[in-house]
């Protein structure tokens, strides 16, 4: 039985007080789903405060990226260790905003997520095919391209704290969000890449989460599918009473039986 895991990623969003403020509102919120993990990503300067507003609570505390290296002349970056001295457990790695926007490429997506995993970090590495690609049947290709490249040298058994998010770039912050059947679909090809990459019984453990316009009018019928262990949230985490919806949602599936 795998635990649901649903995300919160803040992106560039809330200030120290109004972070704060939505930390402890989560943290009421989801107080009662226990059969959850629930974690929220908010920027790097509020990870302190946000870890001093979760004291107690049961949500993880996540980190939006970290680098791969443990300390030196790397301007700007910031380690594995520094997210686990802020309080933070968890980190993304490979987010189509860092992969299309900021330009990171599959081998820094690797070195990252191999980083994450050997600091015991939960990693929730996000893979997903643009517009052009879906439009050219690219979807599992690139999937599969990018899963195996991210998880190149990733020791099998450190795949306890590894979580996937499936994310197609065209459904974040769109409003447009994968069907569940083709989510359901992607999930279960992403499934069937871990078995071959690592073994069955890793393929069976790892979560695999949704993302891309994840929302409370959706969450019920995508975290329906079998092989849906969950979602990461962009717009609509930056709402307690939304998120937590989501979250109850994933709930809901911990009565259903898991394929
Ligand atoms: C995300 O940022 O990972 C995301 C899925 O965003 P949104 O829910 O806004 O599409």
């Amino acid at each position: 039985m795998r635990t649901p895991f649903v995300g919160g990623n803040w992106k560039m969003n809330t200030d120290r007080a109004s972070g704060v403020a939505l930390a402890r509102a989560v943290a009421e919120a989801a107080a009662a789903c226990t059969g959850v993990e629930v974690a929220v990503f908010p920027p790097f300067p509020y990870l302190g405060a946000i870890a001093d507003a979760l004291h107690g609570s049961r949500i993880t505390l996540g980190a939006q990226d970290l680098y791969y290296e443990t300390s030196g002349a790397f301007t700007g970056e910031v380690s594995a260790a520094m997210l686990l001295d802020c309080g933070a457990s968890a980190v993304l790695t490979g987010h189509s905003e860092r992969r299309h926007v900021i330009g990171e490429s599959d081998d820094l997506v690797n070195r990252k997520t191999r980083a994450a995993l050997d600091a015991d970090l939960t990693c929730v590495l996000c893979i997903g095919e643009t517009l052009d690609q879906r439009e050219r049947g690219e979807t599992h290709a690139v999937n599969e391209r990018q899963l195996r490249a991210a998880l190149a040298g990733v020791r099998p058994e450190r795949t306890q704290r590894l979580v996937i998010a499936y994310e197609p770039v065209w459904a974040i912050g769109t409003g447009r969000n994968a069907t569940p059947a083709d989510a359901q679909d992607a999930h279960a090809r992403v499934r069937a890449v871990l078995a071959s990459i690592f073994s069955s019984d890793v393929a069976a453990s790892v979560r695999i989460i949704y993302g891309g316009s994840l929302k409370p009018d959706n969450a019920e019928a995508l975290l329906a599918r079998p092989d849906v262990d969950g979602g990461l949230v962009g717009g609509a985490s930056l709402s307690a009473t939304d998120f937590c919806t989501i979250v109850r949602a994933a709930e809901a599936r911990v009565a259903r039986p898991i394929a």
